[in-house]
């Protein structure tokens, strides 16, 4: 220690600022005169700062986290170990292809096991998240169109669809074409094919839908977009419901987008990084984006050569991190992805049975992976509102499901349990769940001003996200 201050001190006094000063490296009027202000801690004062704040973070490892749509499931840790190695991190994106043979294995072989799961031709692993998943097909379908040389302007979304799809489609310069839900929760097929005409591009869909009810008339509806001319869209987020027992191809979709991070484990509470990998029938592959990961005469190789390619959408390769843990996963999982989807199921509609006495069940329909309850009897008779049941969750150490969402369900209360929680967990979000919806009646106030026992209580929640503030002290 001593060696080293001398050195940067000078055995003769003059501090390494003096001598940057004397050499002129750095004008006087840059240098500060001033001492720095560190904050004077010790190591320990800062672990003990930062395990504090940490705690007061609900995560899944620490309780029940039924965020219908997140698919918020147990995420293994030997998926992180695995992609942390050093050999992955350290690994320079502009590697030759022939330095970098191992890393464009895994990219491929994730891909076939993708192209296998949706049934589909040809992929690309460079988006980022869902959503850009969404945007890179967009993309091209329009480009698909552009090259046949007959343009259409519109896309056809179900009022039950994900905010995101929307947005994706009119960031691509579509117009949007809303159909609505009928009692059963799905597609309209009467009004949809009162909708289609030659300007028609796509339908994007999602299914099982967010309402968690699988669209029984899917067939139908791809025959009815394919005679029109129009490609089918399949927001994959709800996976997790399906996988080994049928796939978008099997549906009739041209273009699909998965959520690695949500279907195939990746922790996303804090908002990221994902991977939303895009998979496309034959007739699609030339417009992937560029480049795809390839292989021939026994090499990996990056190709660039994509003929109507819409061009990269992505720095570099993707999400690397995040396409290693969901390899590590599938290659664990094998043919028990099946059962994951079966008991994801079999875990939803346990749940909507035993809740469904105590809360408005909307579309009493056998679910899949998710399904949406509405707070409007709570409302109506007690003043207590969905939001007030969410905030009451926190104070059971449970997160809360998603709420107002979808928006065609008043109240709404959407719960996604996940095939990785036992029935003791199961039964024990049943109980807290019939004792809130018992207090609607006998305490409300203690509901309407919940939650009481967590770090922070009601924010206010426009001002939290435009005004964030980060220097938050107790
Ligand atoms: C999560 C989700 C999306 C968006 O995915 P991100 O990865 O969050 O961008 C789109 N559609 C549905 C139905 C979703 O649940």
């Amino acid at each position: 220690m001593k060696t080293v201050f001398e050195k940067s001190n000078g055995v003769d006094g003059i501090t390494l600022t003096d001598r940057i000063v004397n050499l002129n490296f750095i004008a006087p009027a840059l240098l500060r005169t001033e001492p720095i202000g560190l904050p004077q801690l010790s190591e320990l004062d800062v672990l003990r700062h930062y395990k504090e704040l940490s705690d007061r973070n609900f995560c899944i490892e620490k309780g029940f986290y039924p965020l219908g749509s997140c698919t918020m499931k147990y995420n293994p840790k030997v998926n992180e170990l695995l992609a942390s190695l050093e050999a992955f991190t350290n690994l320079h994106p502009l590697s030759d292809d022939a330095d970098c043979q191992g890393v464009l294995e895994l990219m491929f072989k994730l891909g076939e096991a993708l192209k296998k799961i949706t049934g589909m031709d040809a992929v690309t692993l460079q988006p980022a998240a869902g959503a850009h998943g969404e945007l890179t097909g967009m993309m091209i379908i329009k480009k698909y169109f552009e090259v046949k040389g007959k343009n259409r302007k519109k896309v056809i979304i179900p009022d039950s669809a994900h905010g995101t799809n929307p947005a994706s489609a009119h960031l691509c310069g579509f117009e949007i074409v809303p159909v609505k839900s009928n009692d059963k929760g799905q597609v309209d097929i009467e009004e949809l094919k009162s909708l289609l005409d030659d300007d028609v591009a796509a339908i994007m869909m999602t299914n099982p839908n967010t309402l968690g009810i699988f669209e029984e008339n899917v067939l139908e509806i791809s025959k009815l977009m394919h005679e029109n001319g129009s490609l089918l869209y399949y927001d994959g987020a709800n996976f997790n419901a399906i996988m080994g027992y049928t796939n978008p191809k099997l549906m009739g979709f041209d273009v699909v987008h998965l959520n690695l991070h949500k279907t195939f484990s990746t922790p996303h509470g804090g908002g990221g990084p994902g991977a939303g990998p895009v998979c496309v029938v034959e007739k699609l592959k030339d417009f992937l984006p560029a480049p795809v990961i390839d292989y021939d005469a026994e090499k990996y190789f990056r190709n660039y050569n994509i003929r109507h390619s819409i061009g990269s959408v992505k720095g570099f390769y993707g999400n690397f991190s995040v396409l290693i843990k969901a390899y590590a996963y599938i290659l664990m999982m094998g043919n028990n992805l099946k059962e994951a989807s079966e008991n994801a199921v079999l875990n939803a509609n346990y749940l909507k049975e035993k809740l469904k006495s105590a809360y408005i069940l909307p579309y009493d329909e056998p679910c899949m992976h998710e399904f949406v309850l509405s707070g409007e009897k709570q409302k109506q008779e007690n003043g207590v509102s969905t939001l007030n049941i969410a905030k009451a969750l926190m104070d059971e150490n449970t997160h809360p499901p998603t709420v107002y969402f979808p928006l065609i369900v008043h109240e709404a209360i959407m719960i996604e349990p996940t095939e990785s929680e036992t029935k003791e967990v199961l039964d024990n979000f049943v109980d807290i769940m019939l004792k809130i919806a018992q207090e609607a009646k006998t305490n409300p106030e203690k509901l309407v001003s919940a939650p009481h026992t967590t770090p922070v209580k009601r924010l206010d929640e426009t001002l939290a996200a435009r005004q964030p503030d980060l220097n938050f002290k107790q």
